[in-house]
Parts: C-alpha cells; structure tokens; sequence
C-alpha cells in the first residue's frame, strides 16, 4: 500500500531516524528496499521539498524496522526478509548467510568458462539461500542443476527462492556435506561452485556483531585455518567433476596462495585465480584432467 507524504516532513523524519543511531547508509538502503524510496527518489525530494514522496510501507513500520536493528543489531535484511543480489531479489532468513558483494562476480568467472558447452551439469555446494543456483539457472536454462546444503531449513530457503525468480529451472536440491548427497552424479559435472565458510575460527569473535551474533555460524567457521571446507571441496572434486569440468570456489582474502597450491598439488589443471569487485584474489579455479 503506497503512503504518501509531504517531502518536507519526510526529510525532517529522515534526520530524526538517522541521528537515533545506526549508519546513514543502513538507513538510506532501508528506505529504498523497505519503501521503494531510490537513491534518484530521495533526491528529487531534497530539491523538491514542497512535493509529495509515496512510500511503500508506513513511516511507522520503517521505525520499527529501524530500532529492532538498532536494538541487538540484526541484520536489516533478516528483519525485512530481503536482499537484492546481482539482478534478483532473494529471500533471506537467519538459517542461511546473507549474499554478500564479494560473491556476485563469482557467477560471471564461471560462465566465461563454460561459453562452449550448450548443455552440462551443474552443482552449487553449500548453497544457503540459494543465491548462486538461482543464478545459475537463470542463466544456463537448458542445464541440469544441483543444490546442496547440510542445513534442511537453508535447502528450504533456496527452494523457495528459486520458485519465486526462476520456476521453470531443472534443479534439484539435496541435503548433506558438500559433494555427499552427489554420489549419483560423480564424475558428470561440468561446472561446480561453491561459497564455503573460509573464516578462521579465531577470526570468528572479531567479527562485527551485526555478522557474529545473527548468521549462522556453520555458514562463516572454515576451521583453524578457515581452509576446512575447501580442501574437502577440492578433493571431492577430483573424481566429482566430469573430465575437463571446472570448479570455482570464493575464499577468503588472503587463501588464493593456498589453496591454488592445494589445488594444483592434487592433480587439477588450468588452476588460476580471479579478483572480486574490490580487487582481492577472491575466486579460485582450477579444472579437472
Ligand atoms: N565473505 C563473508 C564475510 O566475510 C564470509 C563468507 C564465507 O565464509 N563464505 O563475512
């Protein structure tokens, strides 16, 4: 239901919310995701004061929103139950992590390196709320997929997300530890992806509260060296993956040494690496013989 108010008493309204606490950025993004209030929006009502803007949902319901946050610092999208990503929207709860910048590139290294292959295989190890599958299979329509989480409520989450932004998808989801549930399927993917949790455990209580205290901490604990999952991963890869398959993994921002070293010591091939959007080694790639 849309509400409309006068400008001037929004921006008053803004000012009001944002010196209660919080950052101004948080707020602002608030605004656009909760109410639909856009970066363009919200300037065109700082020139315009003497206009009307129409929200979304009520000043009252944003205030709410704005102070359980302030309150124990919960993530804003857990408490709207969104996060846009790349070009979708997905729903997010607190069993999985939130989809995060670092990751969006992850997809576009991956279908650089399958432009040839019209119709494989793919999998997403781990794949929370379904951020990457639904991706994938936006993109590579006429391909089977594979989902998988050892959390049945994430699987649920993905599921979810993937009916609501691409319905038609072939994609199956199963439960378990990384490439466990896929033994049906050893040896004919042709693309793997995975976002593993790569933090150090000793990292784990430096973390700001907003992440420590709200996502799932079996999403973030990679182990002593964060690296736990990922070996696990690429091992699995050596037999999971159909010849001349690829598997791309995110790491943390100071793995790509280690685990393109672990990759190549393990026999895989082509093993390079790819930066994210800030220009951290973030992606690890490597190909099956
Ligand atoms: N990139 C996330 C963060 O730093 C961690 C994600 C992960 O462990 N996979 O918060």
């Amino acid at each position: 239901m849309f509400k409309s108010i006068p400008g001037d008493a929004f921006l008053q309204w803004r000012r009001k919310m944002i010196i209660t606490g919080g950052r101004k950025v948080d707020f602002d993004w608030l605004l656009y995701i909760a109410a639909g209030v856009s970066w363009a929006k919200l300037q065109s009502i700082i020139l315009n004061p003497e206009t009307f803007i129409s929200l979304d949902i009520s000043t009252a319901e944003l205030e709410f929103i704005w102070e359980s946050h302030l309150k124990d610092q919960t993530p804003l999208q857990y408490l709207i139950s969104k996060c846009p990503w790349r070009d979708i929207e997905l729903e997010v709860s607190s069993e999985a992590l939130i989809p995060r910048q670092e990751t969006e590139l992850l997809i576009d290294v991956a279908l650089k390196k399958i432009t040839n292959v019209d119709c494989g295989r793919w999998a997403d190890l781990g794949t929370g709320s379904g951020a990457i599958a639904v991706s994938l299979a936006k993109s590579l329509s006429d391909w089977n997929g594979h989902a998988t989480d050892i959390s049945n409520e994430a699987l649920e989450l993905a599921k979810r997300n993937l009916k609501s932004i691409a319905p038609n998808a072939n994609v199956r989801f199963s439960m378990g530890d990384w490439w466990e549930p896929l033994k049906r399927w050893r040896g004919s993917f042709d693309l793997v992806l995975s976002n593993p949790p790569y933090i150090p455990s000793d990292l784990i209580e430096k973390l700001e509260p907003v992440v420590k205290n709200h996502e799932p901490i079996l999403a973030l604990d990679g182990g002593k060296d964060g690296m736990n999952a990922s070996r696990k991963i690429i091992l699995g890869a050596l037999n999971g993956l159909a010849k001349g398959g690829w598997l791309i993994l995110e790491h943390h921002f100071d793995q790509s040494e280690k685990i393109t070293s672990f990759m190549k010591n393990i026999g895989m091939e082509e093993v390079s690496f790819e930066k994210d959007l800030s220009g951290i080694k973030r992606y690890a790639i490597c190909r099956r013989k």
